[in-house]
């Protein structure tokens, strides 16, 4: 039975983010940073992610179709949306802020069989609406005062469609007082005619409005100035406040964005609309700091990713803001050289020379391995700063197992069956431990090591120094492990195994005492770090690849 609200006025408010025109406007940065806004006027905020296509999780997709998955601690995976979120505002996120098409039809049709309709006509309108309904109004945690809701794709898109008809519905039960709809559009400049047009935006709201929705507030992204002749006429046309048509220029750090959209005027457009208090001090103070940091480095270092979807830096989104993090902790800025490992195995490792810092991110399958064991070799034996994430962390271990204690035939089972399963699937090597044992079997949703586990590192271990602690608890998306039974093989030529799972059993961090900066942890950090807490590890890569600048 549906959950939906009767439409009392309390909180939370809900905030709906839709966009136009086209897609990539920035609609997650737009909504993390009113999000962030809010939080600096002192409202408790979380945010949520409605994806209007049929995965179940983006957790299978490609990410060169869809960027990276982001993993929550609660181990779900989701929208790289959530990782600006929780970037932006701190607040992590859960399971329950990410929806997806796919994941709200298979709970329906589930219901379905089990007879929870009771014999109705399942159908989009009123069953998977109010699925939607619920979803959005489902529990946000106490005293939040903003529940953000952003809508993926663009006003029109087909599959969209009972998206927007459910937030309608909720715009039509809560009232205003509750309820806001933004609407991200853009002005496209035409050079010939010298002009920055409105007629798009014009359509998309038009569009919008055909389905029922009344935007509140416009935030016109432009690539310049918007005159004011401009703003009066989009605001004459698609019926909205002057002062509700927010302009976005394109802003030169991603962290710009909170300072930009204030001096614009959304936060107070956005109380303004629900006859909130506009002059109650906002507290910018960290979000100035880190634009100063940015704008003002005092070097910088080069760091190459050695990565399979380099095309797409949206592919590794985390680990491209982790790096800036980790540059914002040490003032400087970190040059990112994208390198893609396949091409990397042909050209040889001359494409490393000058860097400061080699990182292989996290990955999956045969296509690119040998490149990246290429690039730890060369970071290794050059003594350049290293940093596993992950995959990064299990070549590392066979880079090590091959190269320093001669096991020939070292490598992982995810290539195919081999005599030296260095890294394997924990169900090969480890019976009984059910609850990490899931095989991958036909379903390939859901069978990783998800979500936030904890770790138990050495006292006196690099790792335990950059965390300052001994304990720590990181978010994994893996199905393989490191094999355990060569871990004193490997200790003996060096390769430390300085972080396990607590039960002694996983193999969670390895580093090389015997150079500068050698870490491969099996867990993402960069899905925690933040540019007001840089993640340990980040600043500390960031720090030794300083080090390393300096040397050369
Ligand atoms: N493919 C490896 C595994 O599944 C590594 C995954 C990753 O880097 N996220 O274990």
């Amino acid at each position: 039975m549906s959950k939906v609200s009767t439409g009392k006025v309390g909180k939370p408010r809900y905030i709906f983010i839709t966009g136009g025109v086209v897609s990539s406007l920035g609609k997650g940065l737009a909504s993390a940073s009113l999000g962030a806004l809010l939080q600096a006027r002192g409202y408790k905020v979380r945010l949520r992610k409605l994806d209007p296509y049929l995965n179940v999780d983006p957790g299978t997709m490609s990410p060169y179709q869809h960027g990276e998955c982001y993993v929550t601690d609660d181990g779900a995976e989701t929208d790289l949306d959530l990782g600006h979120y929780e970037r932006f505002t701190g607040v992590s996120a859960h399971q329950s802020d990410n929806i997806t098409t796919g994941r709200i039809y298979s709970n329906i049709i589930e219901k379905e069989r089990r007879g929870d309709y009771l014999g109705a006509t399942v159908q989009v309108i009123p069953h998977v609406t109010n699925e939607i309904k619920d979803f959005v109004l489902s529990d946000a945690g106490e005293d939040v005062d903003f529940v953000l809701c952003e809508v993926g794709g663009t006003v029109g898109d087909i599959e969209g469609l009972p998206f927007f008809e459910a937030l309608r519905q909720l715009g039509q039960e809560l009232g205003r007082e509750q309820v806001l709809f933004m609407h991200v559009t853009l002005l496209p400049y035409i050079a010939t005619a010298g002009e920055v047009k409105t007629k798009p935006t014009q359509h998309s709201v038009k569009e919008l409005r055909s389905i029922g929705i009344q935007p509140d507030i416009l935030l016109c992204r432009a690539d310049r100035e918007i005159s004011k002749s401009d703003i009066r006429k989009i605001a004459l046309f698609c019926n909205v406040r002057e002062s509700a048509v927010i302009q976005g220029l394109d802003a030169r750090s991603i962290y710009d964005v909170p300072l930009a959209y204030h001096a614009e005027g959304l936060d107070s457009e956005v109380l303004r609309h629900f006859g909130m208090e506009t002059r109650k001090r906002i507290n910018l103070r960290r979000w100035r700091a880190i634009s100063e940091t940015l704008h003002n480095p005092d070097g910088e270092v080069n760091i190459a990713v050695v990565g399979k979807y380099t095309v797409l830096p949206d592919a590794y989104k985390s680990i491209t803001e982790a790096l800036v993090h980790g540059g914002i902790a040490n003032k400087v800025k970190v040059n990112i050289k994208w390198i893609e490992s396949e091409e990397f195995s042909k050209s040889g490792s001359e494409v490393l020379s000058g860097m400061d810092g080699v990182l292989v991110p996290g990955g999956f399958g045969e296509r690119g391995a040998e490149g990246k064991i290429q690039a730890v070799t060369y970071a290794r034996e050059n003594n350049v700063p290293y940093f596993g994430i992950c995959f990064g962390m299990q070549m590392a271990v066979i880079e090590a197992a091959r190269n320093l204690a001669q096991i020939e035939a070292a490598g992982s089972t995810e290539f195919g069956p081999t005599d030296e399963p260095i890294v394997g699937l924990m169900t090969e090597w480890l019976k009984g431990n059910e609850k990490q044992t899931r095989d991958a079997g036909t379903d390939l949703g859901g069978t990783m090591r998800l979500g936030a586990y904890p770790a138990v590192l050495d006292k006196g271990s690099l790792v335990a120094k950059m965390y300052n602690s001994t304990h720590i608890e990181e978010r994994h998306r893996h199905r393989y492990e490191v094999n355990n039974a060569y871990i004193d093989r490997l200790e003996a030529v060096g390769v430390k195994f300085s972080g396990m799972s607590p039960d002694g059993i996983l193999p969670e961090i390895i580093e090389i005492p015997d150079h500068p900066w050698f870490i491969g942890v099996q867990y993402h950090p960069e899905l925690k770090s933040r540019p007001f807490a840089p993640h340990p590890l980040f600043a500390g890569f960031v720090a030794a690849a300083l080090k390393q600048s300096r040397l050369v």
